[in-house]
């Protein structure tokens, strides 16, 4: 027992310090309490604390707030959140909004866009015309073939998130996971058979490993990645390489397989590298997985997408990986019976959190002679590009996380279940689905041209680049190295980790990284949109303090 002394239900709860027991409301129960639990230690010495808004003003007592203690409560909040938001500089996440005058109606309206975008459904309470505007906004912007149609399979399909990126991630990963290991495609599923877990037949002479697929991504790619190949449990080519092939490294035979694709120093993936990882699992019939970065998460680097894909689609033509039938049912004689369909061994999902939603506006920006370079294209405009995903509340600014993925029609799989409940088919992630995140970002696109949008990709740009020479200027200055460094066409700068008060004060994230057999803390600071030159001023002034920096 953690404390004996005092009797739980004594523990100072709430604005007023009243005993948890005290703080019940009147409503009067035949048999005494109601049945809840009392807290049995303090929970205010259990959490870690906000100085700013001391946990006793917001504990919710079972009587809730009165007016007064609600006023006190929402103002320390209040303050705190708009000073973070005033010197936020260290994620990819735009924070200067203004949806509150136009869109504060429908805080009070229910939006949900459960089921597919495309079709109606007997929830008449949800945005989805907005949603298919703004589907198709991004198509375009991706050169992907629009509109959608659900009988042409070069034409787009896609839907809007209700968690960011992590979840677009989740959702492709699952889709390529299931086409790659032969499951049934949606446009294949008519009829009594449709079965979204059939296994395929393995073909004559075909690979044991032939619906096995094996996962690469590089080493600075999102937590969430290793978090969905866990949760949908695909097998990575570290996991394989260690378990099957241990002394087998192609990297560097006898030495242990990494757990990632190496990168390169800015942080984007060592296509050559790469391409020693797939031959090996190709060469031994296994269907390769690659996601890609663009916009990695900490330096901010771009993955030539079109080099990996060239590459990877050579090497899987080299071994039968291009182009597979995948057959359902045995026939009478044996083999397939024409129920079948052709398809990649490969599939290529491009994690564009930020990028995907900056660079189209950069690339605009420097056809229009506003800047001289563009990032490499990472869109629909290739043809191996079988997913793609942004976060909403990165590059656009959402006051909550919201996002895009995109897929071809062709690619669709089979939804587990036929969803009669919703009226519309399942063929999204979530049930309920957010529909207040496609108004935020149809108001977003209704009031920014494209014009609107390559200055403000101009601008970021610029500013990333005035912090980089600043930063540069300030290593001088102090004749130490900060290890400033930003990458390719980045809008982050990342440093040397400085004093925690600057940290939070700024909202810096940090990192550490192993550069030449040594562990270095960086942070990194993102120059968006609502990132203002005296803000940087004011953050390198600090950097100037004397203990800014640990000796
Ligand atoms: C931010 C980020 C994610 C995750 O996006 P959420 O919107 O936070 O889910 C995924 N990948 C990259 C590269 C990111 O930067």
């Amino acid at each position: 027992m953690a404390h004996e002394a005092e009797a739980p239900s004594d523990i100072p709860f709430g604005p007023e310090d009243a005993p948890w027991q005290k703080s019940f409301s009147s409503l009067r129960l035949v048999r005494g309490m109601p049945r809840v639990s009392p807290p049995t230690t303090d929970p205010r010495t259990a959490y870690l604390s906000v100085p700013e808004v001391p946990f006793a003003k917001v504990q919710l007592p079972p009587s809730g707030l009165d007016p007064r203690q609600y006023a006190e409560a929402e103002a320390l909040f209040r303050r705190h959140i708009d000073t973070q938001t005033r010197d936020f500089a260290g994620y990819q996440v735009t924070s200067d909004l203004n949806y509150r005058e136009r869109l504060g109606h429908y805080l009070d309206r229910h939006l949900n866009n459960v089921g597919d975008p495309y079709q109606s459904s007997s929830y008449t309470l949800n945005s989805k015309v907005l949603e298919r505007a703004v589907l198709d906004y991004f198509a375009s912007l991706w050169n992907a073939k629009w509109p959608h149609d659900e009988n042409d399979p070069e034409s787009y399909w896609g839907y809007l998130l209700t968690m960011g990126s992590s979840e677009g991630n989740l959702y492709g990963l699952w889709n390529a996971r299931d086409y790659l290991s032969g499951k049934r495609l949606r446009k294949h599923s008519t009829g009594t058979r449709a079965l979204s877990y059939e296994r395929p037949l393995r073909g004559e002479g075909q690979s044991p490993h032939a619906y096995e697929p094996v996962a690469f991504f590089s080493a600075d790619t999102h937590y969430s990645l290793t978090k969905a190949v866990r949760a949908l449990d695909i097998d990575t080519f570290h996991y394989v390489g260690t378990t099957r092939y241990p002394a087998e490294n192609p990297l560097g035979p006898g030495t242990p397989w990494p757990t990632e694709v190496p990168s390169t120093e800015d942080g984007a993936i060592d296509v050559d590298k790469l391409a020693v990882l797939v031959r090996f699992f190709a060469a031994k019939g296994y269907p390769v997985l690659v996601s890609l970065n663009y916009g990695s998460t900490f330096k901010g680097a771009y993955d030539d997408v079109e080099a990996v894909a060239r590459t990877v689609r050579g090497i899987c033509a080299e071994y039968g990986l291009d182009r597979r039938p995948v057959y359902r049912h045995r026939g009478n004689d044996g083999g397939g019976d024409g129920d079948h369909d052709e398809r990649s061994g490969y599939w290529l999902h491009i994690d564009g959190a930020l990028g995907a939603g900056y660079t189209p506006y950069l690339e605009m920006a420097r056809d229009a002679g506003l800047v001289k370079e563009a990032p490499p294209v990472f869109d629909f405009r290739l043809e191996d590009v079988h997913s793609l995903t942004m976060s909403g509340h990165k590059w656009f600014g959402t006051p909550w996380a919201c996002g895009v993925f995109m897929t071809r029609t062709g690619l669709q799989m089979t939804p587990p279940k036929s969803a009669e409940y919703i009226g519309a088919a399942d063929t999204t992630f979530a049930g309920s689905r957010n529909g207040f995140s496609a108004l935020l970002m149809w108001d977003h696109l209704a009031r920014h041209s494209y014009d609107d949008q390559a200055r403000l990709a101009v601008e970021c740009h610029e500013l990333a680049g005035y912090v980089h020479e600043r930063l540069l200027d300030l290593q001088d200055e102090l004749g130490r190295d900060l290890w400033v460094a930003r990458s390719p066409l980045s809008l982050a700068v990342r440093f040397r980790r400085p004093h925690p008060d600057i940290v939070r004060r700024y909202s810096l994230a940090c990192e550490t990284a192993r550069v030449d057999g040594t562990s270095r803390p960086y942070v990194h600071l993102y120059a968006m949109r609502h990132l203002t030159r005296q803000r940087v001023d004011d953050l390198l002034r600090d950097l100037r303090g004397p203990d800014a920096f640990a000796r």
